[in-house]
């Protein structure tokens, strides 16, 4: 049968059908035919204390009593007010205001948008933006702007604006980063914008905290804002609620979606420091933040990231990350002997091994026979080219990984 959805990023010419899922269940996807499969990869890593947690769903189903969507310019609503305290709370200390949106890419154009509009109001016109290489910040033009550049936005280069790029600050090549960055913040940039700790689309690249920090204060000493992208760091995946906590930062703004309602309902949040606000905070209207979406703060979704607060609050969520950790560790620790695969590493509860093979990079031919090896398997793992990672939500046991790691090694004695 065919279907007239058109899929992201999916070559149709060569995919499969797509697989019906008839229900979600803590760490699985169900499908129509019964299939029970691992969601290894948290469903693009959103979900993450599981699939169809009882008290994000509850607050959900409430908060349908009482209200849908409403215009967020003139009006407020309880569950908005509520997180955008809560938020406060638990972020990193010293920011100030939340500005709503409805998606990763969003929150981080608002970021940009954010930065930009500090500049120009307060008086210095600064428009470069330093970016991270190997870095992945969304699909709208302005994102793919601060992105890697590759075969996913050739097409659309001439829309995408110039930035400046660092190097990644691989093992032996850290201080070269630092020293890219410090040329850079010298020629007055708006503002620096990284992934913190971890490089996710880019290829699960992980760096170490204590050069997140030093990233932090160069940016400090020259007054360059600095933008913390924790769309998919954020709530929990490194370890800590927030991987700027591991470097003990406090970014000038922060970037936050995916595991910000569990993962059950889209939403972003792009926290700032006062400063900001108060750059845009003016009797001039000209100086207002020129940003919506219709769907800005929608109370459904507001509810479910309040409930996702309260869940860490009253649930050992971070004893369970810990054990995950731990797990995490323990399973990927016989690999890092096995000549079969390289950069065998570790963030928090994500783990990545780059499977040596004649074709490595993102479109190379292994990628998709990973995933479909592993599939077959009922694992959902969406290796990027070479590199095979597992991102589980936080509900993931033993028994739900000892299957994949024993997948991973056999997909290397079958494909490598
Ligand atoms: N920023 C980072 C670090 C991400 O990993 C992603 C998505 O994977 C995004 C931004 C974009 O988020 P979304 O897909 O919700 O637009």
């Amino acid at each position: 049968m065919s279907s007239p959805v058109w899929h992201p990023f999916t070559q149709h010419a060569l995919a499969g059908a797509m697989i019906p899922i008839a229900r979600t269940e803590g760490a699985h996807l169900v499908t129509e035919d019964g299939r029970r499969i691992l969601d290894a990869i948290s469903s693009w890593w959103v979900i993450t204390h599981g699939h169809r947690h009882p008290a994000i769903m509850a607050a959900i189903r409430e908060a349908t009593e009482s209200l849908d969507q409403i215009i967020f310019a003139g009006f407020t609503h309880a569950p908005a007010e509520r997180l955008a305290e809560g938020l406060l709370k638990v972020a990193p200390p010293g920011l100030a205001r939340v500005f709503y949106s409805d998606s990763g890419s969003t929150s981080v154009e608002v970021a940009l948008k954010m930065a930009l509009g500090f500049w120009r109001n307060t008086g210095e016109t600064r428009s470069r933006i330093v970016v991270m290489e190997a870095s992945y910040h969304g699909d709208t033009i302005g994102t793919m702007s601060v992105g890697e550049r590759g075969v996913f936005n050739a097409a659309y280069a001439p829309l995408l604006f110039e930035v400046e790029r660092i190097p990644f600050p691989a093992a032996g090549r850290e201080a070269a980063t630092l020293a890219a960055l410090e040329a850079a913040c010298a020629k007055a940039p708006a503002a620096f914008i990284v992934e913190p700790l971890v490089l996710g689309a880019g290829g699960m690249l992980m760096y170490r905290p204590d050069l997140l920090k030093a990233m932090r204060e160069t940016c400090a000493r020259h007054g360059v804002l600095f933008i913390a992208d924790e769309v998919m760091t954020g709530w929990g995946r490194t370890g800590t609620r927030f991987a700027c906590d591991q470097a003990g930062i406090v970014p000038d703004i922060l970037c936050m979606s995916k595991g910000l309602t569990g993962g059950a309902l889209p939403l972003a949040v792009t926290l700032c420091r006062k400063e900001i606000f108060q750059a845009h905070y003016s009797d001039d209207r000209a100086k207002t933040f020129f940003h919506s979406s219709s769907y800005t703060a929608n109370p459904v979704a507001c509810a479910a990231a309040l409930a996702n607060l309260e869940v860490w609050n009253e649930e050992p969520v971070t004893a369970r990350i810990d054990a995950l950790c731990a797990l995490q560790e323990e399973m990927i620790a016989p690999f890092r002997d096995d000549p079969r695969f390289e950069s065998v590493r570790r963030c928090g509860t994500i783990t990545a091994l780059d499977l040596k093979a004649r074709d490595a990079g993102y479109l190379a031919g292994i990628g998709p026979r990973l995933y479909d090896f592993f599939l077959e398997r009922n694992l959902l793992i969406r290796p990027l080219g070479n590199t095979i990672y597992l991102m589980p939500p936080y509900c993931a046991t033993r028994a739900d990984l000892e299957p994949a790691y024993a997948a991973i090694a056999a997909a290397a004695d079958a494909l490598a």
